[in-house]
């Protein structure tokens, strides 16, 4: 197999109260489980794409054949917007952000607070299911956008340094339909260690829809 789930780095209730066990089990187990098994079965019939990443299959779309593109824009971003999400998260997380990461977002929303409001905003505005990101751009720069469905920014040439996934699927058994509730809760399990690599990795390479290439 081409592509393999990542074990949790850590138990399925590691994450409570803000997160469930059972939510957690089905989300990791079920849902990132079928876009692993759905990426591999779309990359059957093309053994050359195979050793490729899944970051660099969603890098260029246009350069995957037609019929197996929607698979890999949805499956590929679901394997790697998940993988993600995993790591940026932990026991104990959350508090203020620190080191650099904590720089970029004063130097870019003026505070923490108001990061967190914008941040939250756009993960509720976001109609349907998808998700709200920190996105850095080409020169260094950051944003905060929306994707819909498993559609990941590293497709429109940006950079992941975080995300939160507002599918139904992450919250809807604790939470319900309370998407801002989830959504404000979600900042205590954040890992900001995590998140001050994977800046580190952008500002490294600044210009993401040229990397790896
Ligand atoms: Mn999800």
């Amino acid at each position: 197999m081409a592509h393999q789930l990542p074990d949790l780095p850590y138990d399925y209730s590691a994450l409570e109260p803000t997160i469930d066990a059972q939510t957690m089990k089905l989300h990791h187990d079920m849902h990132h489980g079928a876009y692993v098994k759905n990426l591999n079965a779309a990359l059957e019939k093309y053994p050359n794409l195979q050793s490729k990443s899944a970051e660099d299959l969603i890098r260029d779309l246009n350069a995957i054949p037609e019929d197996i593109r929607g698979a890999v824009r949805n499956n590929g971003g679901g394997h790697v917007n998940h993988t993600m999400f995993w790591k940026i998260m932990k026991p104990k997380g959350g508090g203020d952000p620190s080191g650099a990461i904590s720089e970029v977002i004063n130097k870019t929303f003026g505070n923490f607070k108001d990061f967190q409001t914008k941040f939250n905003e756009a993960g509720v505005k976001q109609f349907g299911s998808g998700w709200v990101w920190l996105a850095g751009k080409p020169g260094g720069e950051v944003q905060i956008i929306s994707t819909p469905n498993q559609d990941s920014p590293i497709s429109q040439g940006l950079f992941p340094i975080f995300g939160n996934d507002v599918w139904e699927h992450a919250y809807y058994l604790k939470y319900n339909n309370r998407r801002p509730e989830y959504l404000a809760a979600w900042w205590n399990v954040v890992n900001w260690d995590e998140i001050n690599q994977r800046l580190k990795a952008f500002q490294s390479h600044p210009e993401p829809a040229l990397a790896g290439r």
